[in-house]
């Protein structure tokens, strides 16, 4: 980039100086554990963004460190003088992604991902009936029978073993775009439905909404909704994820509702995060914030209502990884918890440093799946000790990922990864 002065302001530049270089961080850095490189720490690679910013090295030697940064904010959460870390990596990765030579398959393979799957809702749904189709038409068993996921490029047919199991495009069809609260009504809530969510994890939505109804929440869900924008922005694509985030501000500010509710905690980060995006501009800053303010976690409406009646016991123990997002970023730490606790039958274990991420980081652990393995293998060796039959998290990313860990492990016939509203639904359902 010629302009320095752009690229500074891009980058930003301004918030590396809040950095002291006290090197509070360093132990909370997963990568810094693993790699064991000052330029793979939140200092190091602070002091590599301001030196390139400053056109004392070229910004293509950032990239590397930037690229096998998780974004798990663990660094930001322990800093003592609060450097907006968030904002100088989302800044580095704009600036890299505006510098990067794509060959034509993976400017087209971008495109079709970010700009022609992701925003669309019927799209994501076709692609959640395809996977429906593959896995109850049998094809699955003969794919995993001739062994042809082991020549699937990026390790793909590994996160095939883990997949969901995906509901039919029948049960897809008839969900309601209001659904009444149980009994009186406390509360209405917009729900919003994600991509990937609402196309793999579509019976965790559905559990969603039916928590949110028996809580007393009359639950909306906008019919223009679309996906959040996280993983366009994780990608440097900041200019898309505005986009996204002005169709979802829409969608929404349209409904008489107290609250936004998401159950996955990149989303609802990145839900978070829309005041931040439109940051100096007047009119959707204001209208972001807004959103902003009403947004909050599927835990925190929940624990709020408290009108959840238990009607089964769970005889289980249990452990929880927590989504990094929804600790370091919404700064959720509780609920998830308390609610986790108050299921019946259950016995809580708690995992050592429970709160470092697990390497999933949105899609990291495709484009970086070997230090992604490195990090799920050290945190199931935290994992180990609980001798918990059921992992718990709060996103599709981190379940994946655990459902990963399981497998590396060889323990999938005793133990299981399950999201927090799916847990909570079987202690009030006969299942
Ligand atoms: S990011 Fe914060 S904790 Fe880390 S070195 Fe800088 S000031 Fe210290
Ligand atoms: S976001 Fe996570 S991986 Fe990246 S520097 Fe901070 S602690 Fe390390």
């Amino acid at each position: 980039m010629d302009n320095l002065k752009e690229l500074q302001d891009k980058i930003g530049y301004k918030y590396t100086f809040d950095c002291v270089q006290c090197g509070y961080c360093l132990p909370a850095c997963p990568t810094y554990d693993s790699m064991g490189k000052e330029t793979h720490s939140p200092r190091g690679r602070i002091n590599l963004v301001k030196m390139a910013a400053e056109g004392k090295i070229d910004l293509e030697e950032i990239r590397e460190p930037i690229d096998k940064c998780l974004g798990c904010r663990a660094c930001q959460t322990v800093c003592p003088t609060g450097v907006e870390y968030g904002k100088i990596l989302e800044g580095a990765k704009e600036s890299l992604a505006d510098q990067q030579q794509l060959s034509m398959p993976q400017k087209a393979a971008k495109s079709f991902i970010f700009n022609h799957l992701f925003p669309h809702r019927s799209r994501m749904d076709s692609f959640g009936n395809l996977m429906w189709f593959y896995q109850a038409s049998g094809v699955q068993k003969v794919v995993r029978g001739l062994k042809a996921t082991k020549l699937a490029p990026l390790h793909l047919g590994e996160f095939e073993s883990i997949m969901p199991r995906v509901v039919s495009p029948n049960k897809r069809k008839n969900r309601q775009a209001v659904v009444k609260a149980e009994g009186k009504t406390k509360t209405k809530v917009a729900f919003f439905t994600g991509c990937i969510m609402d196309s793999m994890f579509y019976e965790t939505n559905q559990n969603s909404i039916e928590l949110l109804r028996k809580s007393g929440a009359e639950v909306i869900i906008p019919d223009s909704q679309t996906c959040c924008g996280a993983l366009h922005a994780h990608a440097g694509n900041v200019s898309d994820a505005k986009e996204l985030a002005k169709k979802n501000i829409e969608a929404f500010e349209k409904e008489n509702i107290d609250y936004v509710i998401n159950n996955a905690g990149g989303c609802g980060s990145m839900l978070n995060e829309y005041g931040h995006l439109f940051d100096g501009d007047q009119e959707w800053g204001e209208r972001a914030r807004r959103f902003v303010a009403k947004s909050k976690d599927i835990s925190e409406i929940l624990y709020e209502l408290n009108g959840l009646t238990f009607t089964r016991e769970v005889n289980d123990v249990v452990t929880y990884q927590p989504s990094c997002h929804l600790t370091n970023v919404q700064k959720v730490v509780d609920e998830p918890l308390e609610l986790l606790k108050n299921i019946p039958g259950i016995e809580y274990r708690e995992m050592q440093d429970h709160n470092r991420c697990c390497g999933s980081a949105g899609i990291y652990n495709i484009v970086n799946y070997d230090d992604s393995m490195e990090i799920l293998d050290s945190k199931m060796e935290k994992y180990k000790p609980t001798k918990a039959t059921t992992i718990v998290t709060t996103n599709p990313g981190c379940l994946l990922q655990m459902k990963m860990g399981i497998k590396r492990e060889n323990l999938e016939d005793r133990v299981r990864a399950v999201h927090l509203v799916d847990l909570l639904i079987e202690a009030i359902e006969n299942k």
